[in-house]
């Protein structure tokens, strides 16, 4: 019998438990499982509210579809019917000087991948749009190996204006980072490798774009099922709500079960000190924890390794939700929503309009709007006061969207600190981590801290964890 200690109960704890289970199923292995989570709530910053016919996403609200572990789990726990694309033609906007400008048609990575959109935006001025069109002849090739910046990387092509007024506001919203001290390799390869094949981003999306359309035209490529972001029905906790189900009976279910520090013993074996004052022994322990919470637990065997975790920089944020009545809402909402540059200097970084992409979200005749605050390194916020944010959340959506009443609901969702930050030199702290964490048998490391934030990174992150640990036992 293997025993097997899940630290963590958020997405990537819990989806490894499912996945180790599924596959020692498979092999005909018995296999005991704890799952230990410090709250009273699993899924960690997925959580979902539904309350007064709203259903409210505290933390995540939806998926990249392109990324398969995602859609695939959610198969396997009978979710297909669940899936749901966002509404059809909706445009997001960009919040700068002042009003809301459309995103530009085609854009692929975050970049326009087609000249027609790029030069027509309003959103540049002529000089920005002549100096991002001078990509087409210019050549450049980051030397292998080394790290480079998102801002940096985006500038050198494009120019500051596409940066600054596009792609910065764009990667802010997923990552509410500072793309400025962000690292290009470890948040979007994809555009290291455009550049290393074609010298240049925009040469490279337009034959990108070029090849697809001629591909979609010979019927050798099919219009992908889902919109690039989907979600599901009742929300992204409906995931957590079958994971655990399915775990349920199956694995040692701990919520409100803190891990305090974890000690290597002979033979391979791990004991488990939980904050009640017990501890639990196990071959494995997967450490499903942000960095920083990891930090402590290994701390007492290996100070280096905890040094490593610790150094992952993390951001906080705060989600806050309000509802109005339509006819408090002066604006049309025909679209999906937007962000805000840095450079406007605001609090706010993004407002989906959640009622327009997700119309069942809202009961007929209401608006739901879901602010975004907490930019990397002016992330207090979080840490006001209630009726400050709500003070805040008030006056941006007055001075965005033109909306002066008070809303009829609001949710407030504090995340302290959630969002790791894949700053420079991430790809190198990793892969040093996981060096030192091998020497360790039977401890392993998964969640968002390491390869991906997106949950269908940390999905994917979990099932390798799941699979190496049977390989190795
Ligand atoms: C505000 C916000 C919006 C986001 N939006 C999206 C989105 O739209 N789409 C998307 O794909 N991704 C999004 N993400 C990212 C994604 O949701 C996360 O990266 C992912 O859910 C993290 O999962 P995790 O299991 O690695 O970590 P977490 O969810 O942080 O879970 C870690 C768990 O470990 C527990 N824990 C910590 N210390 C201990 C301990 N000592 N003992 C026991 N348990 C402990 C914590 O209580 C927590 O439950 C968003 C993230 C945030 C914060």
């Amino acid at each position: 019998m293997t025993t097997v200690a899940i630290i963590g109960g958020g997405i990537g704890g819990l989806s490894a438990a499912y996945f180790l289970l599924e596959k020692a199923r498979s092999q005909g292995r018995p296999l005991h499982l704890y799952v230990l989570e410090a709250s009273n709530r699993w899924g960690g910053v997925i959580r979902t509210v539904r309350e007064g016919g709203f259903i409210v996403e505290g933390g995540p609200d939806s998926i990249l579809s392109f990324k398969p572990a995602g859609l695939a789990l959610w198969r396997d726990l009978g979710l297909e019917d669940e899936i749901m694309g966002t509404a059809p033609g909706r445009r997001a906007f960009i919040f700068f000087r002042g009003r809301l400008h459309p995103l530009p048609e085609g854009l692929t990575l975050m970049i326009p991948a087609r000249l027609g959109p790029l030069f027509r935006t309003s959103l540049l001025s002529w000089r920005g749009k002549l100096r991002a069109a001078w990509n087409l002849v210019q050549t450049h090739r980051t030397p292998d190996g080394q790290d480079v910046s998102v801002a940096e990387f985006v500038t050198r092509h494009l120019g500051r204006e596409v940066f600054e007024h596009l792609v910065e506001p764009l990667f802010a919203g997923i990552y509410a980072g500072d793309a400025r001290g962000l690292s290009l390799r470890a948040t979007y390869p994809q555009l290291l490798e455009l550049e290393r094949e074609h010298g240049s981003l925009l040469r490279g999306l337009l034959r990108r774009v070029h090849a697809e359309k001629a591909r979609r035209a010979t019927g050798s490529s099919r219009r992908p099922r889902y919109t690039p972001f989907v979600t599901l029905r009742s929300g992204l906790g409906r995931m957590v709500e079958a994971l655990v189900a399915r775990l349920q009976g199956l694995a040692d279910l701990h919520p409100g079960m803190k891990v305090t520090y974890l000690e290597p013993l002979d033979q391979g074996r791990w004991r488990v000190y939980l904050d009640d004052g017990g501890a639990l022994e196990a071959q494995h322990v997967v450490v499903a924890t942000p960095a920083h919470a990891a930090a402590p637990l290994v701390e007492g065997f290996d100070p280096d390794l905890a040094h490593l975790l610790a150094e992952i920089p993390y951001a906080a944020s705060v989600i806050v939700s309000v509802a109005y009545d339509r006819s408090q809402v002066p604006h049309p909402l025909e679209g999906s929503g937007f962000v805000v540059p840095r450079v406007e200097g605001r609090p706010l970084l993004a407002c989906s309009w959640t009622s327009s992409k997700f119309p069942h979200r809202a009961p007929a005749g209401k608006v739901l709007l879901r602010c975004f605050f907490g930019r990397a390194g002016a992330d207090e916020v979080a840490s006001w006061p209630e009726e400050d944010i709500l003070a805040l959340t008030r006056q941006e959506l007055r001075e965005t969207m033109g909306i002066t009443g008070d809303p009829e609901r609001v949710w407030v969702f504090r995340w302290r600190p959630a969002l790791p930050q894949y700053t420079l030199g991430h790809g190198e702290r990793v892969a040093a981590i996981f060096h030192r964490a091998a020497m360790w048998p039977g401890l392993h490391l998964t969640g968002n801290a390491y390869q991906g934030v997106g949950i269908p990174d940390v999905v994917a992150g979990a099932k390798r964890t799941a699979e190496n640990l049977l390989l190795a036992s």
